[in-house]
């Protein structure tokens, strides 16, 4: 599903191809009943080893519906097309020496080039971003940035990660999925499409939702109950069977804050600066 986004829209020729160029190509139903305009949509592109790790478990659920519709599009660059020589070697031993393999800095560059055909120049508007236990650990305010842009270039690693003269070359940012090593960079990948891809409008149904959640306003979600109203003889709290919705908006937020000040005393200092709160004033009722 390797996808030159620098050819000429075409149609589809394997039916695992995503985004824009499908949806363009292809008069289904779902066309006729007058999708989204995709012109314009917001774009992944994926430098990797492994191009049949996409679009993974983004091909699913809202993010897979989404990807159809055209509302954002996927294209995959495999890094081994740029290789070098008969065996299209794309890595080497470390320079100084040490264990693993290095991805080298011709062939990751010359897809990096490859990538930019097309792109806007401006990081602001489209970031090209290497996964990296490096780089700035991802959270909600990366994604909400990323979601407001064009669309951004992910260079995923693997062996011991890329030639660093690349990196400063192309003033990569490099963004970490957490202080924890992968074997490569396509999870950690498909972890920040995922977070970015849900807040780009229409994504997800029901838009409130992403409004809500945890991280937006910079606490931890209250607790979600649902059905059954007795479970193991576990009663749902009854104030959210009370149809009182300023007391359960109340209720709910005074959980969030007790939860972040718990579990993220990280999150809850900041959440108390933003507020002009007093971090240590005991928030219980
Ligand atoms: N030698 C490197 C780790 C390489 S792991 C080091 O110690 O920093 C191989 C690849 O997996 C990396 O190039 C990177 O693309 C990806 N990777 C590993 N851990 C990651 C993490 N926490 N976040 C994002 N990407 C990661």
């Amino acid at each position: 599903m390797t996808d030159d986004p620098s050819a000429a829209p075409k149609a589809p020729s394997k039916p695992k191809s995503h985004g824009r160029i499908s949806v363009q190509a292809s008069l289904t139903p779902r066309d006729l009943m007058g999708t989204p305009q995709v012109a314009g949509a917001w774009q992944a592109k994926i430098i990797t080893l492994f191009p049949d790790a996409f679009p993974g478990v983004l091909g699913l659920s809202l993010t897979g519906k989404a990807l159809d519709l055209g509302l954002w599009a996927l294209h995959v660059i495999d890094l081994r097309d740029f290789g070098i020589g008969k065996h299209k070697n794309v890595d080497d031993t470390p320079a100084g020496g040490g264990a693993g393999m290095v991805l080298r800095a011709d062939v990751v560059g010359a897809a990096l080039d490859r990538a930019a055909v097309g792109t806007p120049p401006d990081r602001s508007q489209w970031p090209v971003i290497y996964l990296s236990p490096r780089g700035k650990p991802l959270d909600q305010a990366m994604a909400q940035r990323f979601s407001k842009g064009q669309g951004m270039t992910l260079l995923c690693g693997r062996f011991e990660g890329v030639d660093e003269r690349v990196l400063h070359h192309y003033g990569i940012e490099e963004v970490s999925l957490g202080d924890f090593v992968l074997t490569g960079g396509e999870i950690a990948a498909q972890a920040l499409l995922d977070a970015t891809v849900r807040l780009i409008p229409r994504v997800l149904g029901n838009q409130s939702s992403t409004e809500e959640e945890s991280f937006s306003d910079g606490l931890l979600e209250f607790p979600q109950f649902t059905k059954p109203a007795d479970w193991n003889g576990l009663a749902i709290p009854e104030i959210l069977q009370s149809g009182h919705h300023g007391k359960i908006a109340i209720w709910r937020r005074a959980l969030a804050e007790r939860l972040t000040k718990e579990r993220r005393p990280d999150l809850w200092r900041a959440y108390c600066a933003k507020h002009g709160r007093d971090p240590v004033e005991d928030q219980e009722q």
